[in-house]
């Protein structure tokens, strides 16, 4: 299945834009739909000069109306970095419930598949290592990162509920952590920070002693593996990451190489509920899409301090 007309919500931001210019690329017309508060025009200005590309500013927690046929709706509308779901709380609630289930709602009208934005985050702190999609996690509801687990964990429920009450056609796909270009210089997710304190001279902070550990995908890479899975006939969560698991210190030192910086590193407190560990388990993706990661971290490390290195200069030169 190809999809020609796709509605990418929070498509203005890090991982909607690039989705939007991969269904682009694929020939699809694309309707991004964005309120703005964590995306950025920026992100996007680059792709208004194409006529099969199309913009609304909208907040999907209201109710939304696309006119014409949608063959596929992508919602990927949430703040998605811990301080920013920390300082909008409610909203994070909201697109994670209401959001999903106005998307839910549309692509039920026009008979649309449904692909859901869900997270690693839906696994909490994990007692179980590496994570794979059978494992019902470990969150605390009234913690403040539950905010955003329990509201995907309510959206994943949402999901299948017009699954399987409506025969929606739908796909969950639970995302790692992801970098790359266009994620924002301050929004406080451990690339950004480490990259632009590397480039700015300042030090690395590492929250609690930096032994807690991520595994982080290539933006690209994560691009093509929810390609796939729209394209797929998997209703059931699949995992889409990288498995290469190591230590923020060990990720701190790899940004410094990247960067040649010799930034000491700065010991701050660790956040309420940091999971201690983190790493996919891909043995699904890879069975069912023959994916898996291909960019290095030393590759990906690169090709976003391309994007970072301008921008830090002009915050300096501002
Ligand atoms: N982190 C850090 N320094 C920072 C920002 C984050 O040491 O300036 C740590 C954070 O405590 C976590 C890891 O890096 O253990 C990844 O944090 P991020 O906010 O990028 O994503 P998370 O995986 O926690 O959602």
């Amino acid at each position: 299945m190809t999809q020609s007309r796709v509605l990418i919500t929070g498509g203005a931001g890090f991982l909607g834009s690039h989705l939007c210019e991969r269904f682009l690329a694929a020939g699809s017309e694309v309707i991004c739909m964005d309120n703005l508060i964590t995306g950025a025009v920026e992100n996007i200005e680059h792709l208004f000069s194409n006529r099969w590309f199309h913009f609304e500013q909208r907040d999907v927690t209201e109710y939304i109306h696309v006119t014409g046929k949608l063959d596929a709706i992508l919602h990927f509308a949430s703040p998605a970095s811990p301080i920013d779901y920390l300082e909008l709380p409610i909203q994070t609630l909201k697109v994670g419930s209401l959001g999903t289930h106005k998307a839910l709602g549309l692509a039920r009208a026009k008979g649309a598949r449904f692909l859901l934005a869900s997270t690693s985050e839906v696994y909490g702190d994990p007692l179980v290592h590496p994570q794979p999609e059978s494992y019902w996690g470990n969150v605390n509801p009234v913690g403040p990162r539950g905010v955003y687990d329990e509201a995907k964990r309510f959206a994943e429920a949402m999901t299948f509920a017009y699954h399987r009450f409506h025969g929606v056609e739908t796909r969950i796909v639970r995302i790692f952590n992801t970098y790359g270009p266009r994620m924002r210089l301050r929004d406080g997710r451990v690339l950004p920070a480490f990259m632009s304190q590397a480039l700015a001279g300042e030090p690395l902070t590492v929250f609690g002693d930096g032994s807690q550990t991520r595994s982080f995908c290539f933006v690209d890479d994560l691009v093509e593996g929810i390609y796939r899975l729209l394209n797929s006939n998997e209703t059931g969560p699949v995992n889409i990451g990288n498995p290469r698991e190591m230590t923020i210190l060990q990720f701190a030192e790899a940004v410094r190489q990247a960067v040649g910086s010799t930034s000491p590193i700065d010991f701050r407190p660790l956040p309420v509920d940091d999971p201690k560990i983190r790493q996919p388990d891909i043995t699904r993706a890879r069975a069912i899409l023959g994916w898996e990661p291909k960019v290095s971290l030393e590759e990906g490390l690169q090709r976003t301090l391309a994007y970072f290195r301008p921008r830090v200069k002009s915050r300096q030169g501002a």
